[in-house]
């Protein structure tokens, strides 16, 4: 099984320093739909792991993010593509869960849920969180220089083996001329 782990905000859609609390807020990044789509179309499982603190903080609710997820389906199927699943963590960043990116906890729930060995499971981020949570995992960790992407690069704390791409369009064309 091809799967690969994509966080949400920075990566497929514009990220906000304000969060993204409704449909209308949800604006997808250019080519990262159609860079889904070309996975989708290639036999790819599309699965996002996105925390979203937003909930816990009363920005918005499940509902919300609800038709939010659902804006980003409709766009995203009329262009052939598909997100196979969406792992969110609703908590703050005082609730010691263990979903919370930098923590593996939603990487582990998605290896259990698909029996897939995380060694083989790419995951594509903006923020350092995503990248050190993936390599907590022991997925292969790939940054993306959209949303937060070149202050996470200029952090030069990258965990060891990252991968850098401009954005999830080019890695989607590396990978699909591999
Ligand atoms: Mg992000
Ligand atoms: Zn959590």
């Amino acid at each position: 099984m091809k799967l690969v782990i994509l966080d949400r905000d920075g990566v497929i859609n514009h990220d906000s320093p304000s969060f993204v609390k409704s449909p209308a807020e949800w604006v997808a990044l250019p080519g990262s739909l159609e860079a889904i789509a070309r996975l989708s179309q290639a036999g790819w499982r599309v699965v996002i792991a996105s925390n979203q603190s937003g909930l816990a903080r009363g920005l918005f609710n499940m509902e919300t993010l609800n038709a939010i997820h659902a804006k980003m389906r409709i766009e995203l199927t009329q262009l052939g593509g598909h997100v196979d699943s969406i792992f969110i963590c609703p908590h703050g960043p005082d609730d010691n869960c263990q979903c919370r990116k930098p923590r593996p906890g939603m990487y582990l729930d998605i290896a259990r849920r698909y029996d897939i060995d995380l060694k083989s499971v790419p995951a594509v981020g903006d923020s350092l969180r995503d990248l050190q949570a993936a390599h907590e995992a022991g997925c292969a960790p790939w940054l993306v220089l959209s949303g937060n992407g070149l202050k996470t690069l200029d952090s030069g704390e990258l965990p060891p083996g990252t991968q850098v791409a401009d954005d999830l369009a080019q890695i989607v064309d590396r990978w699909l001329e591999a």
